[in-house]
């Protein structure tokens, strides 16, 4: 089963830059795959089209739904899709648990349930003892545990990152490509990482899919074949 399929796909801004494709891909359930490719190639337009952040200008974006799941609120209004960027983004007067919290704040979710769920979250993450800490006494790498913990804790069956390990220094970043291999490994979620690294590209993901520059087309998707079995 496909989790987002795009066939021919572009993407022109108001600006008249066609910043993508036409682009088809094909992304299974399940899957860790990687987008790869130069700079302004069109990799974060297409995942905000793949949110339905964006619209395509023209072709199809689709992307499954829950099955059987009820709409509440906000919280399926990305399609149970989960997004980390590249900065936390975290709301500096607030502690680290009402963060992670916000989107089921945003869904209608009542308090006590959604502490739980945070808690249980952040315990995903690594960050079980920080809860009631604030932003400002995190390391970058503990921030983008929190983003982390706030893009899965309404229970996405997808989860894009856009280039979410960038701005860390490289041991932080190893060891968040780690725990993000065994998150993925226990959670079975369906993971689109935008990177510049052609390392974890490899790392992280079955597939690598590499663009061209601008306006960014498939120039090449790569399997990776692992030595040990995978999920
Ligand atoms: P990447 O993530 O691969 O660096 P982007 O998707 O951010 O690429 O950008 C692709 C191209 O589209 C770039 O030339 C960028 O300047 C342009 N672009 C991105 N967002 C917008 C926007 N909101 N309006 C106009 N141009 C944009
Ligand atoms: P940075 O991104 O700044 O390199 P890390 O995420 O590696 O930071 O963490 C910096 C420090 O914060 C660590 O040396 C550790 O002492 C503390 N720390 C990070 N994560 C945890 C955790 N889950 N539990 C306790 N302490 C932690």
């Amino acid at each position: 089963a496909l989790a987002v399929s795009l066939r021919g796909v572009t993407k022109v801004y108001d600006t008249g830059v066609m910043a993508l494709g036409p682009l088809d891909l094909a992304v299974r359930k399940g899957e860790f795959i990687s987008l790869l490719g130069p700079s302004g190639c069109g990799k974060s337009t297409a995942l905000r089209l793949i949110a339905g952040l964006s619209q395509a200008s023209s072709g199809t974006v689709r992307v499954s739904r829950h099955e059987g799941e009820v709409q509440i609120g906000h919280i399926r209004q990305g399609h149970g899709i989960g997004f980390v960027f590249q900065e936390p983004t975290l709301m500096p007067w607030s502690s680290v648990r009402e963060n992670v919290r916000l989107p089921l704040k945003l869904g209608g979710i009542a308090k006590a349930e959604g502490r739980a769920r945070a808690d249980a979250a952040l315990a995903s993450v690594g960050l079980a003892d920080f809860a009631d800490a604030f932003p400002r006494e995190l390391s970058g790498g503990m921030k983008m545990r929190v983003s982390l913990a706030r893009a899965l804790v309404t229970d996405p069956d997808i989860l894009l990152m856009d280039e979410p390990f960038a701005a860390l220094d490289e041991i932080t970043r190893f060891r968040l490509n780690n725990d993000l291999l065994a998150l993925w490994r226990s959670l079975g979620k369906t993971v689109i990482f935008v990177t510049h690294s052609v390392f974890e590209s490899v790392y992280l993901s079955q597939r690598v899919v590499v663009m061209t520059a601008r306006p960014g087309r498939i120039q090449a998707d790569i399997r990776i074949e692992t030595v040990e079995p995978r999920g």
